[in-house]
């Protein structure tokens, strides 16, 4: 038999699934926390492959896994959310270990895919996703192709500069919009704003999360709905700066933070319509959520493992990435 385990490495956990062929319900499946910023995510990710390793059949492995990297080399340049993964070579690696071909993309880039494929995209040719959890991470589909880029590195979303002055981001710079809206930058802001001596009926630490802040904005606290309109804000001008760009039919918000609702989406969208530069853009302009939920990347690490494998895929899913289509 011939399986495909695809893989799924986020900042808070990585998912391993095994399919058989032609199926997309998994046969088996693990899910371990990642620790990102700790030591030894490379041997937790093993572990969790071997745990659900079949005895024999397996035929290629898929991976999608936060970005930048270099799909042609099967390499993670440097993932903001995984600090000790700088240049490292994870599909030689695994390839290695397992003895099956292993192949790699960026997990939003996957996900976009997915959503286009299966998801809340279908039908639409100009599709610009948005998962905002850990980090903020894209993917856009242009003219019905995945936009991929000369290095394979395109639309690296998160990382659009909107401050050069404003908070560190997760990859070292200052001001990008996942330093304003990703999980991680709206607790941090919420954390310096009671060290400040700003009123909240939060408690700052270490241990605030976005869903402590959520449920306090929904009590009514000033600060927590304060947090989540300056994300939004930001979050709009980032979107803004998209649709000049690519001109969408379609916007796909996918990660826990989007979760939120309206407390994130109706501040965003004031924002949108304000910095739009012309408002066409928004006529007909569906803002969705992701309808795939946690398993878009899953999904699509198994259509590119059966790539590998020189199995069939979804049409649109025709060549590794890296590769120009034929
Ligand atoms: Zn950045």
């Amino acid at each position: 038999m011939s399986l495909i385990v695809a893989i799924d490495i986020g900042g808070t956990h990585i998912r391993v699934a095994v399919y058989e062929p032609d199926s997309i319900v998994p046969i088996a499946h693990e899910r371990t926390r990642s620790l990102a910023n700790q030591p030894g995510v490379y041997d937790r990710l093993v572990q969790a492959i071997e745990s659900v390793w079949p005895k024999e059949g397996v035929s290629a492995i898929g991976i999608a896994s936060p970005g930048p990297l270099d799909p042609h080399k099967g390499e993670i340049l440097a993932t903001p959310n995984i600090p000790e993964w700088k240049n490292f070579p994870l599909t030689p690696k695994l390839s290695r270990h397992f003895g099956v071909p292993v192949c790699l993309d960026n997990d939003a880039n996957m996900a976009g895919l997915a959503e286009w494929q299966y998801g809340a995209g279908k039908g639409h040719n100009d599709l610009v996703y948005l998962t905002i959890s850990t980090g903020i991470g894209g993917g856009v589909i242009s003219n019905g192709h995945l936009l991929q880029g000369f290095r394979g590195m395109a639309a690296e979303l998160g990382h659009m500069l909107i401050d050069p002055n404003g908070p560190p981001c997760g990859c070292g710079h200052r001001g990008h919009v996942e330093s304003f809206a990703s999980g991680p930058s709206i607790v941090r802001y919420v954390n310096e704003q009671i060290q400040a001596g700003e009123k909240s009926s939060l408690l700052a630490g270490p241990n605030l999360s976005p869903v402590q802040i959520a449920d306090a904005a929904r009590e009514g606290d000033s600060l927590a709905i304060s947090a989540f309109e300056r994300a939004g804000f930001y979050l709009g001008i980032a979107v803004a700066n998209y649709l000049a760009i690519f001109d969408p039919s379609i916007l796909i918000f996918g990660g826990g933070v989007s979760q939120v609702g309206d407390l994130l989406f109706k501040p965003f969208e004031d924002s949108l319509r304000k910095h739009t530069f012309h408002p066409h853009y928004l006529d007909d302009l569906m803002i969705t959520k992701a309808a795939l939920g946690d398993d878009a990347g899953l999904l699509e690490a198994q259509a590119l493992a059966r790539l590998a494998a020189g199995q069939e895929v979804a049409p649109q899913r025709r060549h590794l990435p890296g590769k120009k289509e034929e």
